[in-house]
């Protein structure tokens, strides 16, 4: 006797059901004359949403998802539904400018639910968070330096205020903002609560806060963050974004458990990023011209290296805004979607859609362009390297030391590296050096020490620079344009490995990264340490400042037993 699973066939059925209402609002919306929409894995931009008021959505059977300036994107289930017509006709009138596509009705489902975000979020601004815009608008105009922030948060403490904690998250948050802080930590020690921020990769100390206005200020961020206020032991995450002036500055939250209580780190999505061009980088010439190169080829896998925080995804969206032309078509797949790019599509990866899952499906969508956020498993490893062979020039992130190591990484993964000499273009690998402040920084003449550091390192330069006789390089001093830190910005050190006849076949013989590295070395790319000691040499870094970010004692070791600690690097690296 035949037995059927009965909630297994249910789940089919279902499956079934809603894959072919897809289908079906494919084909209506090509009689209609209209783009296609799949809205789940696709972040819905909360500023588009609101334009359309959840009623009134929900009757048109509608929703906005996309906004730029008065262009907006707008899904629809049913372009006859008089609703829908009505509505249009008012946005129209308001001086949108719409682009319809046509999604399911599961679709705007999904959709409609970031309603409820966004009912939350309003509720917490107005009601329990209680930040006052205009205030931390003029905060951020008159607080300029770190002194500046730590004064006001002290004041605070002193004031009698009913306002404290309100004040003194306007204070943290304009501070931030102010001083361009790409993180604001907050911790609690046995002594006391530490708040730091994070100023061009470094963390500086803000101010101790007493314990009562931590507790406080705690719970209003986790509030505001969506996260669990009785949860106390264990780690969450959440997001939020509040406005200042014509600004909207996203804000990723996260808190874990400690001994003294719960530390909360927040990321603040710095909107630059995201316009960031190819031409700022700070690559030298010979890989200038090389990238330019690459990226004119229509297909091939690009891949960038480095740890976290090395500016990886900066140089892959400033490579994007390169190839954007109107005729290319750009699809990423990100965990999350940390910067809007202009006009490019971009997904988020979620519960069921995967960088794997995302990438098969980016696949059908016909693609010129893509960018897969980072390579994490053999599945996503050789479906980028087939897609990079099938004619789709694709960008990914892999997390190794240096641009060799991405090789002998890939095959840990388990992908097939017969297939890399026709796949692999060009792997990078890099850091960010924070640079001089152009206001502030010192000459000076370089030690013995220093000259022989130096002189080591551009030993095997495939072009070493000429070093003057005295050498002279820069130092930090500090002033009020650079919060009396010595630096203002952040710089890439970079370095390349490009795929040719050598490199394959050392890939194919013995994929160690000394033996790729030797192979490569016709090439004349400077590595990263070459490039840094000519950043040093320019004066846009410092010596001291070079080393914490690559150890070139260690890397020199390195370079002489190269078996040993190969994972060694990241430990050295902030
Ligand atoms: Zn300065």
């Amino acid at each position: 006797m035949v037995q059927f699973d009965d909630t297994y066939d249910d789940e089919k059925l279902s499956e079934l059901r809603r894959a072919e209402e897809e289908h079906l609002m494919r084909e209506l919306a090509a009689s209609y004359g209209y783009q296609y929409i799949y809205l789940p894995g696709i972040t819905i931009n909360p500023s588009a949403l609101t334009v359309i008021d959840e009623k009134v959505a929900r009757e048109a059977e509608a929703v906005a998802f996309e906004r730029h300036n008065k262009q907006l994107n707008i899904a629809l289930h049913n372009p006859n539904n008089p609703a829908v017509q009505a509505l249009l006709e008012q946005l129209k009138k308001d001086n949108w400018k719409l682009t319809i596509m046509i999604c399911s009705k599961a679709s705007l489902e999904h959709a409609w639910l970031r309603y409820q975000d966004q009912r939350s979020t309003i509720a917490v601004t107005r009601g329990v968070l209680d930040i006052d815009p205009t205030s931390i608008a003029n905060l951020v105009k008159s607080l300029r330096g770190l002194e500046d922030v730590t004064a006001r948060i002290e004041d605070i403490r002193t004031l009698n205020s009913a306002r404290r904690v309100s004040e003194t998250l306007e204070a943290m948050f304009a501070g931030a903002i102010s001083l361009h802080a790409s993180d604001i930590h907050i911790e609690p020690e046995e002594t006391g609560i530490r708040m730091r921020f994070r100023l061009d990769g470094v963390l500086h100390d803000v101010i101790d806060m007493q314990r009562v206005i931590y507790e406080r200020l705690l719970s209003r961020l986790k509030l505001l963050a969506g996260m669990r206020l009785n949860a106390h032991d264990e780690a969450q995450d959440g997001r939020f974004t509040f406005t200042i002036g014509e600004q909207t500055v996203e804000v990723r939250a996260s808190v874990i458990p400690g001994a003294a209580g719960e530390s909360m780190v927040m990321r603040l999505l710095d909107p630059t990023v995201a316009s960031f061009s190819f031409e700022n980088l700070g690559l030298n010439p010979i890989l200038r011209e090389t990238i330019e190169e690459e990226l004119k080829r229509p297909n091939g896998l690009i891949i960038t290296t480095g740890p976290t925080g090395s500016g990886k995804t900066t140089a892959l969206y400033a490579f994007l805004r390169k190839v954007h032309t109107p005729d290319v078509k750009i699809i990423t797949i990100e965990d999350p979607v940390e910067y809007k790019l202009e006009d490019i599509v971009q997904t988020q990866v979620g519960d069921e859609y995967t960088f794997a899952s995302g990438l098969r499906a980016i696949l059908r969508q016909d693609p010129d362009v893509i960018m897969v956020g980072e390579i994490r498993d053999r599945e996503v490893a050789e479906t980028a390297l087939q897609a990079a062979k099938t004619g789709h020039l694709v960008f990914s992130t892999l997390h190794t030391n240096s641009a060799v190591g991405a090789f002998p990484r890939l095959i840990d993964l388990g992908a097939d590296y017969r297939s890399f000499g026709s796949a692999v273009n060009i792997v990078l690998g890099q850091r960010l050096v924070r640079v001089l402040c152009n206001h502030c920084k010192e000459a000076y003449e370089a030690s013995p020490e220093e000259v022989a550091l130096i002189k080591d390192t551009i030993k095997d330069h495939p072009h070493p620079p000429q070093l003057s006789d005295p050498l002279i390089l820069h130092k930090p001093v500090g002033c009020p344009h650079c919060n009396q830190t010595g630096f203002m910005g952040r710089q890439g050190l970079f370095e390349a490995v490009r795929m040719d006849a050598a490199v394959e076949e050392a890939i194919l013989r013995d994929p160690r990264e000394h033996i790729i590295a030797e192979a490569a070395a016709p090439q004349g790319i400077p590595n990263m340490t070459h490039d840094g000691v000519e950043k040093v040499l320019a004066g846009t870094t410092s010596l001291p400042e070079l080393i914490r970010v690559v150890d070139l004692e260690n890397r020199r070791q390195h370079a002489a037993t190269p078996e040993a600690g190969e994972d060694d690097f990241a430990d050295h690296i902030v």
